[in-house]
């Protein structure tokens, strides 16, 4: 038997004809004598009935009553059979094949399964297995139509990316997975050296090095699909390996970067949904992003914008106001106003979110709300009229509405203002889901200095090029992030190309000679024969699926992926390894058979 159709290939077109299909016996009904079967594989599914009063004359209808009683949920079968129409009445409109049925002739079992752990056919939304089982048998949940769809929208995304860039005079080029340790932020997995013991490898958080050293080797123009690998803790849009899109291109400025990644973009979204898509893409600067929205890839799909409050509050004689603006930090508000949320959210409510401030790192909440035409709550008594009437003036305030006021440091502050504005939209159903918004995030900073230590950190990495000089009091980075819907997808920088000043960055960083030479001295060397300006940007693939198929978390968008404790379920990976192996790569563990208890490990967003 030879496959003539996938399972979702036969029409009211094909009635008549001799088929062969092979696939998965998904479900399974005998009505008096009749057996129905809904065949499927990944292109669909179609109805194949064992019908032994309606076969041709001379069919063995023993012989293969006997075959088809072996044809077990989930075992891959082949049948032979003739295309007909179903019974009037009984098509199903909801599948592109539901207007024929196959009249099994003759049935092979190809290799029978045993009972799956969980019922493969279409679930309604909520009634998915426990995710531990998909995980353990992902073989299995990937057989469902929701996955092979999901995998299909993966490759084809991948592809068109490939296609444009290809077009666009890019190479493909792999770098190594066996590399150094690249600074990308994040705890590296390392590799130990058989070869030479005591030593190891790092798994690449990204590309990074490589693919500059690719623009110093005259490349000009390169990408790759690739898997990055970063020792975090688990979140819902993190996994210790994941996918980006990561290219590099000489010669270019940030808009040469940002105009390539819009036409990428715009040619990916036009072969998925053969929609053209706005561009250029707006631009928001990090420090309004962040002043405006509390966040740095804000959602903005939906108001619920913060008002600086700082100058107009400064007199007011609240204490707690005051030490805050003393120490340099900021107050701001969010007007909900009346006919959109202040009327929804009640005192209990207001209640809850000082809770929930709280959580979020908000030293607290301070409310008032517009009832005849004054602000009211319980600390109004400690501002002025003239300060109440500056505030409503400045916040846009009108009668009905509720205002949420936050002050602290300013980037804690916002950050947790911005979890707050998030949390309301969520609950007062703000979001408009159907819409996808791409931005540009931009005018970083080169560098975030830690508050307690006072040391600096880069805002995004080493290799970006710096946009003033370093010793100004304010020191401007040449990156950019592109968002979505509150999310970062990726992001990008023209990069230091003369050696001299990407020692004098990393000397801000912190790091002396000496460290110098020994963690990035080849790259350093690198840069000084002759490196050309350039820029580049790295755009996650897994986060891209999983926000345009709305999933909640890149698992669902990956094939194998990892559980929230890092752990294959399927092949039990991380596992140990045997004391002969460990002896010839000279490693003593000292973890022996501890066991350690996840359980509590909470996911966070
Ligand atoms: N290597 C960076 C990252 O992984 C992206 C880039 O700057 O190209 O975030």
């Amino acid at each position: 038997m030879r496959r003539t159709n996938t399972c979702g290939e036969l029409r009211s077109s094909d009635l008549g004809k001799k088929v062969c299909l092979q696939g998965w016996v998904r479900f399974s009904r005998d009505h008096g004598g009749v057996a129905f079967i809904d065949l499927a594989d990944r292109y669909g599914i179609t109805q194949i009935v064992f019908d032994p009063e309606d076969l041709p004359e001379g069919t063995d209808v023993a012989r293969i009553s006997e075959i088809m009683k072996s044809f077990t949920r989930e075992s891959v079968v082949s049948v032979d059979g003739i295309v007909r129409k179903r019974v009037e009445g009984t098509e199903d409109g909801r599948n592109p094949t539901g207007e024929v049925e196959v009249l099994i002739t003759d049935a092979e079992l190809l290799n029978k399964s045993v009972t799956p752990p969980f019922e493969l056919g279409d679930q309604k939304e909520g009634v998915l297995p426990d995710e531990d089982i998909r995980m353990r048998y992902r073989y299995l949940d990937l057989r469902r139509s929701e996955m092979v769809q999901t995998m299909q929208f993966r490759s084809k995304l991948v592809h068109l990316a490939r296609q444009y860039l290809d077009e666009n005079g890019f190479l493909e080029i792999e770098t190594p997975v066996l590399g150094k340790s690249t600074p990308e932020g994040a705890r590296d997995y390392v590799v130990p050296s058989r070869v030479h013991p005591g030593t190891f490898y790092a798994l690449p958080q990204s590309p990074q090095l490589f693919k500059q050293m690719l623009m110093v080797a005259s490349m000009d123009r390169y990408y790759q699909v690739a898997r990055c690998f970063r020792d975090e803790d688990s979140r819902k849009d993190r996994q210790p390996e994941f996918t980006q899109l990561d290219l590099e291109m000489s010669f270019v400025d940030m808009k040469d970067l940002q105009d390539m990644m819009e036409g990428m973009v715009s040619y990916i979204w036009k072969g998925l949904y053969g929609q053209d898509l706005v561009t250029p893409f707006p631009h928001i600067a990090y420090r309004d992003a962040m002043e405006r929205f509390g966040s740095d890839k804000p959602d903005m799909r939906y108001g619920l914008e913060f008002t600086k409050l700082t100058d107009v509050v400064k007199d007011a004689p609240y204490k707690i106001f005051q030490n805050i603006l003393a120490e340099g930090g900021i107050v701001a508000g969010m007007n909900l106003k009346a006919e959109i949320a202040g009327n929804k959210v009640g005192r209990n409510d207001v209640d809850r979110y000082i809770n929930y401030a709280k959580k979020v790192g908000l030293g607290g909440l301070t409310w008032m709300r517009c009832v005849d035409g004054k602000l009211e709550s319980n600390i109004v008594k400690y501002f002025t009229p003239e300060i109440l009437e500056n505030i409503k003036t400045t916040m846009g305030v009108e009668e009905g509405d509720l205002l949420f006021i936050i002050a602290g440091p300013w980037k804690a502050t916002y950050e947790g203002g911005g979890a707050l504005r998030k949390k309301i939209a969520e609950d007062l159903d703000l979001v408009p889901n159907d819409v996808f918004q791409f931005f540009w995030m931009d005018e970083c900073p080169m560098f975030e200095i830690d508050p307690v230590s006072g040391k600096y950190d880069s805002f995004h990495h080493p290799f970006v090029l710096p946009q003033n000089d370093l010793d100004d009091d304010y020191v401007g980075g040449a990156c950019f992030d592109l968002c979505l819907n509150g999310n970062e997808l990726g992001s990008g920088s023209l990069r230091i190309h003369n050696a001299d000043l990407q020692k004098a960055v990393f000397h801000k960083l912190g790091l002396d000679d000496e460290r110098i030479e020994e963690n990035f001295g080849f790259f350093v060397e690198a840069l000084s024969y002759g490196a050309p300006p350039h820029g580049g940007i790295a755009i996650g693939i897994d986060r891209l699926c999983a926000i345009l198929l709305n999933k909640d978390t890149i698992r669902e968008v990956i094939a194998f992926p990892k559980n929230k404790r890092a752990t294959s379920l399927l092949d039990g990976s991380p596992s140990k390894v045997a004391d002969d192996k460990l002896e010839e790569l000279q490693i003593i563990t000292l973890a022996g058979d501890m066991d350690f208890d996840f359980e509590d490990i909470e996911e966070s967003e």
